[in-house]
Order: structure tokens, then C-alpha cells, then sequence
């Protein structure tokens, strides 16, 4: 009996490694047929939503996708290597990429794909312009459009499928901005304070205002000085919302919640995630989940 056992555990052996369900690295990965390689996780899943079901696509997140935002971000040897194997490289644009100089450099071949394109984009009072253009449903969906073109151009072949894909994932982002909304057609407050600059395109879209940005940029505590003025503006403008984001700290946040009586809550940007079988769905649930808080928040 022991010997059977043994004999049908080698069999079971040497069938996962003829049948290759071995992981080693030794193993080649199976050559894609086409490359993409996207700047960052939001155009991460504009990608896999596009390539759904379409053969031998590759889709590779140039940045780990728990970077988030790549203000001042700098490519790295790997990440030129990443390029180096791409067909098509896709890119937020909007000035969120400072290194696509470097990436041209570097391949001056490769087509690149802005999905900003002819974007309307929001100015700050320094005169920079705001790259969180995703934050935003309808922007969103150009993007989608934006990148739809040269998709179908890079890859002819298979141009019905990505049209196909990219028709049904308007339909349902547009699905999710019916209820963003919603959320603000019985809203009774209008204003809200943030961590930093993501939520002014979705502000825009839905008639709200930005009555301040605590932290102005990524890693920086704002000053003493710059939380006072903020109670003060929140005062002045009867503002009662904070919304934070689960990629800052809230510490500064509920300083000033207490000072004003606001409420905290969460929004997500949906500029960081993991990598997973799911992925390819995160900006719809995250959305989604932002129309119920802005729902329940604004009210
Ligand atoms: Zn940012």
C-alpha cells in the first residue's frame, strides 16, 4: 500500500513539472504577443478593463501600485528595463509623470499614450496644474477614450475587441457617476476640507467646493500656521467635512475636527491597490463606495 502511495505521489510529481504548473524562475514566462506597460495603478485598470479577454496581452504596472501618486517620483534602473520590453506605454499625462522626458529618452520609439489629452485641467493659485484627473468620473471615461484610439492602432487585430471592452466600461463608470449624482442631489452641505489635491475634478462634477487642502504635498505635515488658517477658512465657510484619504495619516485631520466640530471621513482616490485577480474592477467598487460616503456625508 505504502509503495502505491509513493509510486502515485511521484507520478503526481513528475506530471505537475511535464505539465509545467512548476514556479520555478528557471521557467521562461510565456512571451506575451503584445506588451503595455501603464505610469501608475489608476491606468493599471484602465488597461485591464480595455485588454478584457483580448488574447496574449500583457499588462504591466510600471510603479508598485502601493506608490500612489508619482509627484517627483523618479524611474529606477528596473523601471527601464520595464520599458524596455513595452509596445505601448500609457500615461495619466496632466504633468503626473515628470520623468516622461527620461521615458522617451530611454525608448524613443515606444508609443506613448496621454490619456489626459485635451482634458480641461484645474489650475491652483500658484499656477500648477492639478494631475488628479481620474478622480473623477466623467474625465474618467475620456481617458478611456483617449487611450482607446491609439490602442486600436498599436494593435489592429484585435481593434473590435478593445472598442467592445472600452464601450462596456463606460456604460458601467457612467452606471457609477448616476449615483455620485444622486449622492449630491439631496445633499444639504456643499463644502469640504481634504488631505491633498485629489478630489477638485470630482468637486467640479458634482457643484462642491474645496474650502482648503491640509497637506499641499505628499509626505509633508502641514505647519501650525497652515492648520490655524484652516480652522479658520472651515469656520468662516461653515464647513463640516473632512475627508481624508486611506493613504494619509489622519492625525492632523482630527486636530482640526476637534477644533471645528467636523466630521471625518474616508474617500478614496483610488490611486493605490494591490495587484490581484481583482484589480481590474477597484476604480468601479472604489467609486462606488465614495458615492455611499459622500451620500451619508453631505446630507
Ligand atoms: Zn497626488
Amino acid at each position: 500500500m505504502k509503495r502505491i502511495l509513493t509510486l502515485l505521489l511521484s507520478l503526481c510529481l513528475i506530471a505537475c513539472f511535464v505539465g509545467g504548473c512548476s514556479t520555478s524562475s528557471d521557467t521562461p514566462p510565456k512571451k506575451a504577443r503584445f506588451t503595455i506597460v501603464t505610469s501608475f495603478y489608476p491606468m493599471y485598470i484602465d488597461a485591464l478593463q480595455l485588454t478584457k479577454d483580448v488574447p496574449g496581452v500583457k499588462v504591466i504596472c510600471l510603479t508598485k501600485p502601493q506608490v500612489g501618486c508619482l509627484h517627483n517620483y523618479q524611474l529606477t534602473p528596473e523601471n527601464i528595463k520595464t520599458l524596455e520590453r513595452a509596445d505601448l506605454f500609457i500615461v495619466n499625462g496632466a504633468g503626473m509623470e515628470s520623468f516622461l522626458d527620461k521615458a522617451a529618452r530611454t525608448r524613443p520609439d515606444l508609443v506613448t499614450v496621454d490619456a489626459s489629452r485635451d482634458l480641461r485641467l484645474i489650475t491652483d493659485s500658484h499656477g500648477h496644474e492639478n494631475p488628479h484627473v481620474w478622480v473623477s468620473i466623467p474625465n474618467k471615461i475620456r481617458q478611456i477614450e483617449n487611450i482607446t484610439g491609439p490602442l486600436t492602432a498599436a494593435d489592429p487585430e484585435y481593434a473590435e475587441a478593445y472598442r467592445h471592452n472600452s464601450k462596456r466600461y463606460i456604460g458601467e463608470l457612467s452606471a457609477i457617476q448616476a449615483k455620485m449624482d444622486d449622492a449630491v442631489r439631496t445633499a444639504t452641505k456643499k463644502s469640504f476640507v481634504t488631505m491633498h489635491e485629489s478630489f477638485f475634478y470630482l468637486a467640479k462634477d458634482l457643484g462642491l467646493t474645496v474650502t482648503d487642502v491640509i497637506t499641499s504635498e505628499h509626505g509633508h505635515e502641514p505647519s501650525a500656521k497652515d492648520v490655524e488658517e484652516c480652522i479658520r477658512l472651515m469656520k468662516e465657510t461653515n464647513t463640516e467635512i473632512i475627508f481624508i484619504e486611506p493613504q494619509y495619516h489622519e492625525k492632523t485631520a482630527q486636530t482640526i475636527a476637534r477644533e471645528t466640530g467636523a466630521t471625518i471621513y474616508t474617500l478614496d482616490p483610488v490611486v493605490t491597490g494591490d495587484i490581484t485577480s481583482d484589480s481590474m474592477t477597484d476604480y468601479l467598487r472604489k467609486m462606488e463606495a465614495n458615492a455611499q460616503v459622500l451620500k451619508e456625508a453631505l446630507r
